[in-house]
């Protein structure tokens, strides 16, 4: 029997996981920007069309969907959704965060793991592929309430985790905070304490040092490696930042170590422009420390003002990192940018550039790294912790921030040199998705049809 030809065999597996996803939009737009990519792969590889590995690729190996109860501090009892998806394992145990955000259902969490798949094999660091989250919205619960919901949550989790099997950290909404609620009530009912199980974990017991700040630093790191590739630097250059949580701080941490100086964050309510540069002591202060919203960044710093309406998108700079939530970049702010003069755009947060903007940039000639590949350093940190957990070992902060680097650097060349190598040098969507997608189909190939 003839193979489909490499065109014909993307488009089918397209129609059946669009067939049986209906609805899931975020899903079926992740799926299509890597697989849409992959043709001159499969024109090289007709043995993965063969092995039906883009089609197991696109159907999770396992789907876990539950009810979270948990009693709020009025004594009311509230329900949310909980969600793990287990899509790859053929690379090591199932490794991605968890999301407590409204806005997370099915469809959400499968983008994620879909990504995560292809992100966790450009760190080389033997790690599959998974995500998980719930609806539970964080903001404005108490500490209690917060604790009760995350025992709930790990009540049913338990059962599906485990250093071998899935290894959940933080995404959106849960920091050091959450996962230690969640640690705490897996070894209560273990009666185990079983460190690999959860990573992002708090330094003195048993986290990673540099986990916090990996995400962050380690976009910048990528940039930096894209800017040199280019001839250029971070030096001198202004940044636009999106967000405000643990990603959006620490790449506007490093890049001021850098010399480059970053001027604006987010948050749902607006966004703060800092010409002097942003402090971000401050800025940790109100929206770690604090919890409150980003105006009273601007409230404390003369130099800063706050803008309700708007996004960060329309102030002139040399650099964006877009580190708030999917498709926050959109086309109408890529031409903002691009008008703006950006030469640079990294993805700290995961998908937050629509296909249409991330066409356009790639037509500006403006340097473009997806978040697979540029935010890689957080998932690449929490596979570091897994390895000092099962030593019984601690790194300190320069050596971890070291092996982060030199991660780092390894992703973007891995990435550069698989764009080089299917024809397109320069194009890290392509580069970051060949090389990804050859790892794992390599390894699901030699591992049998499972
Ligand atoms: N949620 C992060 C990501 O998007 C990190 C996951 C992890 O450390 O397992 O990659």
């Amino acid at each position: 029997m003839s193979l489909p030809t490499a065109e014909e065999h993307v488009h089918a597996v397209l129609a059946t996981a669009a067939r049986r996803s209906v609805g899931e939009k975020e899903f079926m737009q992740a799926v299509h920007e890597v697989l849409e990519t992959l043709t001159p792969v499969l024109q090289e590889h007709p043995e993965y069309i063969e092995a039906g590995i883009l089609d197991r690729l696109v159907e999770p190996e396992r789907q876990i969907l539950f009810r979270v109860p948990w009693v709020d501090d009025t004594g009311r009892v509230r329900v949310n959704r909980g969600f793990r998806v287990q899509f790859n394992s053929a690379l090591g145990p199932f490794k991605g965060g968890l999301r407590f955000h409204p806005s997370v259902n099915l469809s959400v969490v499968k983008f994620l793991g879909f990504e995560q798949i292809f992100k966790n094999a450009l760190t080389g660091q033997r790690i599959g592929g998974g995500k998980g989250g719930s609806d539970f919205d964080p903001a404005g619960r108490s500490d209690g309430e917060v604790m009760r919901f995350c025992q709930s949550f790990m009540t049913e989790l338990v059962h599906h985790i485990g250093e071998n099997m899935d290894v959940p950290a933080g995404d959106i909404g849960v920091g050091a905070r959450e996962i230690g609620y969640m640690f705490g009530q897996h070894r209560r009912i273990t009666q185990r304490y079983e460190a690999g199980t959860l990573t992002g974990k708090g330094v003195g017991w048993g986290g990673a040092e540099v986990r916090t700040e990996a995400t962050g630093f380690g976009a910048v790191f990528f940039a930096e490696e894209m800017l040199r590739k280019a001839g250029q630097g971070i030096a001198g250059l202004k940044a636009a930042v999106s967000g405000s949580g643990n990603v959006a701080i620490h790449v506007i941490q490093k890049v001021e170590q850098l010399g480059g100086r970053a001027i604006t964050a987010s948050d749902s309510s607006g966004y703060i422009v800092d010409e002097d540069g942003i402090d971000v002591e401050l800025l940790k202060q109100v929206k770690v420390v604090e919890r409150a919203r980003i105006s009273a960044y601007a409230e404390r710093r003369p130099s800063a003002r706050f803008v309700k309406d708007g996004k960060v998108w329309d102030v002139p700079v040399d650099l964006a990192f877009p580190c708030a939530t999917e498709n926050e970049i959109g086309l109408a702010d890529a031409q903002a940018l691009i008008r703006g003069g950006v030469r640079a755009v990294t993805e700290g947060a995961n998908m937050p550039t629509t296909p249409e903007a991330v066409a356009l940039f790639q037509e500006a000639s403006v340097l473009f790294a997806p978040g697979k590949a540029a935010n890689a350093g957080g998932v690449a940190t929490s596979a570091l912790e897994m390895r000092q957990n099962a030593a019984r070992s601690r790194w300190d902060f320069d050596t971890s921030e070291n092996r982060l680097h030199a991660i780092m650097t390894d992703v973007h060349d891995s990435t550069y040199e698989a764009s080089e190598r299917y024809g397109r040098p320069g194009d890290y969507v392509l580069g970051a998705n060949a090389a990804a997608f050859v790892t794992v189909s390599q390894a699901m190939l030699e591992q049998g049809v499972i």
